[in-house]
């Protein structure tokens, strides 16, 4: 009769008890993942709490220990099989999608499990695993061997899913696959070679405890700093959330003015109320469920209404109208912030969207302006949904080159000829259709794409220029339009002269609408790119002219060849006394100073018939042509300026 020996077994009852302990100290977001590591460890625990028992009535032969035996060491095996289906379970989760693995069949993969499950049930009866005789001795069935060869499938087969997909796994994800792995194959044989050593369960704590060291990453979700759930985590939490059809809602901070805290009051001082932000938090939030996201983002989740989320707002919004105190500070300390509440799945559908969303309503700007608190309407998602859209197809024409420009002809009303041209672009997007560049510009203005829309402008225009002769049809130049973020970028000057010095063309027959806006900033980058601009030829025109609230002695300094007047002042004009006499002077004055007018609107006859009483020479608008692409445009070039035609639209 063998005696079985307890040592490894105690020692794996010791080590899982460890990893269950540190497994649920950390913050940790319930994935379907930590699911099922969490199950594996218990029933780890308590099939090495099975074997003991089965060990303890085995060694002490008696009558019930018959069947207490056979009882313990069934549920001991039972326990064995669960945890390798749970190791398999495991590995299909953390390398397949939901989608994958729905497709895989795991159903199919359970079948050999029910079938021993079904095996070591009846083994009392069948004897066929194995059995324990009347002395109350254990020795092993005919079917033994079937079960490790069915054990040694299971292994083989996650090694195969690995082996597989080996290259989407990290480095850490593979290691503790190999360790898993080694670790259960030596223990299996090791317990074939020595019976009376208990070593299965000691394979499954060391192979539990590797994977959680390895993979520790996947449940460990805390910020080291704060204490709060990590920035990795909320994205978790909200995929899980919303797979599981929760509805919740996001009310996130955003902390200003710690620069001004690190440098005046240091950084300890700034380390320390923002632990005392997130301490406040954790405590408002029920179940802490606070996440410190990058910069001085806090994110709160909450699985209320937005009714009793905005009560969780007006709480924040009061501590925070309150100064924080630092013990290492001198004086008391005022935290700028703002709050935005963000409904799920509603308003934002997935983390990605959530954190546009906040890059759009809780910027700094709105920190510094005091809009403190942002409840999202249906507008706010609509306008950011279409900008998202819009962003698309800037970046998708920007790719391809799919851009147009048009060009709308400028009338010299003297001569009827057309005198020049403004290069507008035009986007048509295969998916969103036809988008207005009053849509798009400041779009690209913003995430910086504008640079490269406006050297597809002036390459396609100086292209153009050249390859359609437009100079010899009497057209001296061509407007671009300037945005005013470039006019104050570094390098925007040179940029467009190396553009212009590709083309045989000369620098004067291109023209730069800048807005007053851009060039009233006198800020002295802009002052660098227009005289580097001017010396090299570049006319400069003022666009826009009249919408701006600027100083007009501060704009006659700018080397500005020509203002154009922008239309809605031709449009009051003709409709208001008072605008129309502001409209007189002001040509009065720009004439009286030496620069060319273009007005710009240029719709009707009446139109035409007070420019000319006005004494304005250039025009441009519907009344001649709408902004055409290029085949049209010199068509109409050489109608008015060879033919002689007319430029009127309705007369051609
Ligand atoms: P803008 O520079 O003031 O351009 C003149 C706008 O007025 C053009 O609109 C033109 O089609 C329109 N327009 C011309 N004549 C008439 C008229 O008689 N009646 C009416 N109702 N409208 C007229 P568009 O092409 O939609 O461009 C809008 C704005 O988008 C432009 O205003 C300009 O600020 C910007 N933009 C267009 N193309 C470019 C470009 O290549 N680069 C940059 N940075 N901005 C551009
Ligand atoms: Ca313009
Ligand atoms: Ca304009």
């Amino acid at each position: 009769m063998s005696t079985w020996k307890l040592q490894f077994e105690i020692a794996s009852i010791v080590l899982i008890s460890a990893n269950i302990i540190l497994f649920y100290t950390c913050n940790r977001i319930e994935t379907k993942l930590s699911l099922i590591f969490q199950h594996l460890m218990w029933i780890v625990l308590a099939t090495s709490i099975f074997d003991i028992i089965a060990a303890c009535v085995l060694n002490n032969p008696s009558k019930i220990s018959i069947v207490l035996g056979y009882l313990f060491t069934i549920l001991y095996n039972l326990g064995l099989i669960l945890v390798i289906w749970l190791y398999v379970l495991y590995f299909i989760h953390l390398t397949m999608t939901d989608y994958k693995i729905q497709q895989y069949g795991l159903r199919r993969l359970s079948v050999p499990v029910i079938v021993e499950i079904i095996l070591f049930c009846t083994t009392p009866l069948t004897h066929f695993i194995f059995y324990i005789d009347s002395e109350g001795v254990y020795h092993r069935g005919i079917g033994m061997g079937q079960w490790y060869f069915i054990g040694a499938l299971y292994v083989l087969h996650v090694s195969f899913i690995a082996l597989k997909k080996s290259k989407e796994m990290s480095k850490m994800q593979r290691t503790a696959l190999g360790l898993w792995t080694v670790s259960i194959i030596a223990c299996a044989f090791f317990q074939l070679v020595f019976p009376q050593y208990l070593l299965n369960s000691f394979g499954n704590a060391i192979g539990t405890i590797l994977i959680y060291i390895a993979l520790q990453g996947d449940f460990v979700d805390s910020d080291r700093m704060l204490g709060t759930y990590s920035n990795d985590a909320l994205a978790k939490k909200i995929s899980v959330s919303l797979s599981n059809n929760v509805k919740f809602q996001i009310v996130t901070v955003r902390l200003g003015g710690f620069e001004k805290i690190n440098a005046v009051q240091g950084y300890e001082v700034a380390d320390d109320v923002l632990r005392q932000i997130a301490e406040f938090l954790m405590k408002l939030i029920p179940r802490h469920q606070v996440f410190h996201l990058t910069g001085l983002y806090f994110a709160c989740y909450l699985e209320t209404g937005v009714e009793g989320a905005k009560e969780y707002v007006k709480k924040i919004e009061q501590r925070f109208e309150t100064k924080f105190y630092s013990k290492m500070a001198k004086n008391a300390i005022d935290v700028p912030y703002g709050i935005a509440l963000i409904g799920f799945p509603n308003q934002a559908d997935s983390a990605r969207k959530y954190s546009s969303l906040l890059n759009t309503v809780l910027t700094e700007p709105t920190l510094a302006n005091n809009r403190k608190i942002i409840y999202l309407s249906e507008e706010d998602i609509d306008r950011y949904d279409r900008k998202i859209e819009v962003e698309r197809a800037i970046e998708r024409a920007v790719r391809n080159g799919t851009f147009k420009v048009y060009y709308q002809p400028i009338i010299d009303l003297e001569t009827q000829k057309v005198h020049c041209a403004e290069a507008l672009i035009r986007l048509q997007d295969e998916e969103y259709g036809y988008i207005y560049p009053d849509e798009f510009i400041p779009l690209a203005e913003e995430n910086g794409e504008i640079t490269q829309i406006t050297n597809f402008v002036l390459n396609s225009v100086c292209r153009f220029y050249v390859d359609k002769k437009i100079e010899e049809k009497g057209v001296s130049f061509i407007e671009v339009n300037l945005s005013a973020v470039e006019c104050v970028q570094q390098d925007t000057a040179n940029r467009i002269l190396s553009i212009l010095n590709g083309y045989n063309i000369d620098n004067k027959n291109i023209n730069l609408e800048i807005t007053e806006t851009a060039a009233v900033g006198r800020n002295a980058q802009v002052n660098l790119n227009i005289d580097s601009l001017t010396n090299a030829g570049v006319t400069l025109s003022l666009d826009d002219y009249g919408t701006g609230y600027s100083n007009m002695s501060q704009l006659l300094e700018l080397p500005l060849e020509i203002a154009k007047v922008d239309k809605s002042m031709l449009w009051t004009a003709m409709k208001n006394d008072d605008a129309m006499c502001v409209l007189k002077k002001m040509t009065e004055l720009l004439h009286s100073l030496g620069r060319k007018i273009v007005v710009e609107g240029v719709e009707t006859r009446e139109h035409v018939e007070l420019l000319r009483k006005l004494g304005v020479q250039y025009a441009q608008g519907y009344c001649f042509s709408k902004p055409i692409p290029e085949e049209e445009f010199v068509e109409y070039l050489i109608n008015v300026n060879e033919y002689g035609m007319s430029p009127y639209g309705d007369d051609l």
